[in-house]
């Protein structure tokens, strides 16, 4: 699975509304720019634009105690007509109210928000013009800017902590402002479907996450713990497929899907739900399986083997974890090709349909002869079918490509889960399809490529009698 490491750059025009830039951009630092009172007599100094913007001086209000001449002094009143109407009748304008500014003297300075004559008052210097100190306000909160130092987004200024809030990313896992790294840049990790940005510090910290949608515990909602170091989040819990008997209507819905495109599977090829450990031990047992990284979730059996299935579903208990999970040993015997399939338990119920359908289809593949594939060919092809499986229950409409009558009893014959599926649900579905097409590994991600390309242009039956008489797929 490939991470992405973000590194947040810094806000400039171009990027004002984008929160989070685009990967790619190069860094640069969270802009903050100081400012510093101005000791020397505000109707000396001579305005240059680069030394406006290089240093930005202002005029604190904080300074206004310093006894400069300021008739409105310690006034805090936030009603700019008011204060307005009070220093035009004090100071009445020389000039029309907009004056063309090349035509003022030096000594009238004009404030960059309301267009006016600042008079003898406070004033503040800053970004290349000149502002009343009641008119230099955030952009973000409305209210005046008082402090020595503020935050600049193209031309737009802010207190800092509301640029802060508006633009500096919150973990999704702490729920803190993400830290800068040593070099003074925000740096995150996020992933790439999800979009869950964190700081890069949780992915060593113990920090659980869900064995099936890939997202971190949150401060905001506690997983739970499968038991056999897995954890689940609770929307994948929600439809998560605990022991055997449930997941037979799934189970069936998936062979009549096989059904419905006429790849019917005439074995009754058993079905079990494992825990993680009799999973991986039954993956020992078999002389040519293809391990699935970084974790076996399904394996079509070939040998025969002694398997412990779990019978009855382990309830949540106190501190989030299950209990009471029943479990039997069954002696599995080889009456053909193929002697089961097992399934992890635990995983939501597209998961779980989408190993199923995997697994079904290299029981196909042995029941109906199809000999020493490689493992891009055999791995890629059940990922088609997996694939095709997951669109058919996520994206509305999409059914399967064949019969309609084998169709409406898959839908009579499937889960009542299936019911009424939640956003949530549907939104895990698209994950779960993204997981397959974006997969790295040669055999899973390389080969489902390859099989999905030669079916979506030869078709899925010609592509199978292809693979049938050549082990290679259509190019
Ligand atoms: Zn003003
Ligand atoms: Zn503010
Ligand atoms: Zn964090
Ligand atoms: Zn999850
Ligand atoms: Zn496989």
């Amino acid at each position: 699975m490939r991470w992405l490491k973000k590194i947040l750059k810094g806000l400039n025009n171009s990027t004002l509304n984008e929160r989070f830039p685009r990967a790619g951009d190069g860094p640069t630092r969270y802009p903050v720019i100081k400012t510093e009172s101005n000791n020397s007599s505000p109707d000396e100094r001579t305005r240059t634009d680069d030394e406006d913007l290089d240093h930005a001086m202002a005029l604190s209000l904080a300074d206004k105690d310093a006894g400069r001449p300021n008739g409105f002094q310690g006034r805090q009143d936030d009603d700019d007509d008011l204060s307005r109407a009070i220093r035009e009748s004090l100071n009445p304008p020389a000039y029309p109210p907009y004056p063309p500014r090349q035509f003022l003297p030096t000594r009238y300075k004009i404030c960059g928000a309301c267009h006016r004559e600042i008079g003898h008052g406070h004033y503040l210097s800053c970004m290349g013009t000149f502002w009343h100190p009641q008119c230099f306000r955030c952009y973000a909160c409305g209210l005046q800017i008082c402090e020595k130092e503020f935050s600049l987004s193209g031309t737009r200024q802010y207190h800092r902590i509301c640029y802060k809030e508006l633009y500096h990313p919150r973990c999704d896992v702490c729920l803190n402002f993400i830290p800068t790294n040593r070099e003074g840049l925000i740096e995150y990790r996020a992933h790439p479907f999800w979009h869950q940005k964190y700081c890069p510090s949780h992915e060593h910290d113990g920090t659980p996450r869900c064995c099936s949608c890939e997202r971190m515990e949150s401060r905001k909602a506690k997983y739970i713990s499968l038991g056999d170091g897995r954890s689940l989040c609770l929307e994948c819990l929600d439809s998560a497929i605990m022991d055997t008997g449930d997941c037979q209507p799934l189970y069936h819905g998936i062979r009549d899907y096989y059904e419905g495109m006429n790849m019917k599977i005439d074995q009754q090829i058993p079905m079990l739900l494992v825990e993680r450990q009799a999973l991986n031990e039954a993956m020992e047992g078999e002389k040519d399986g293809h391990r699935h990284m970084p974790e076996t979730r399904g394996l079509c059996l070939s040998e025969e083997q002694t398997i412990s299935s779990i019978l009855k579903k382990p309830r949540i208990g106190s501190h989030r974890g299950l209990l009471g999970m029943k479990t039997q040993q069954q002696k599995l015997v080889r009456r053909c090709e193929v002697t089961a399939i097992l399934i992890l338990y635990g995983l939501p119920r597209l998961l779980t349909g989408a190993i199923l359908a995997h697994e079904l289809m290299h029981g196909w593949l042995r029941l109906k002869g199809f000999r020493n594939l490689s493992p891009e060919v055999e791995e890629g092809i059940c990922q088609v079918l997996s694939h095709m499986w997951l669109e058919s229950e996520v994206i509305p409409g999409t059914s399967m490509p064949s019969t309609s009558a084998a169709g409406a009893a898959s839908s009579s014959s499937s889960h009542p889960k299936k019911a009424g599926k939640s956003d949530t649900e549907k939104k895990l579905g698209e994950f779960f399809m993204h997981q397959i097409m974006h997969d790295t590994s040669p055999a899973y991600g390389g080969g489902f490529r390859a099989a999905n390309a030669a079916v979506g242009k030869y078709g899925l039956r010609w592509t199978l009698e292809h693979i049938r008489h050549t082990g290679r797929f259509p190019l």
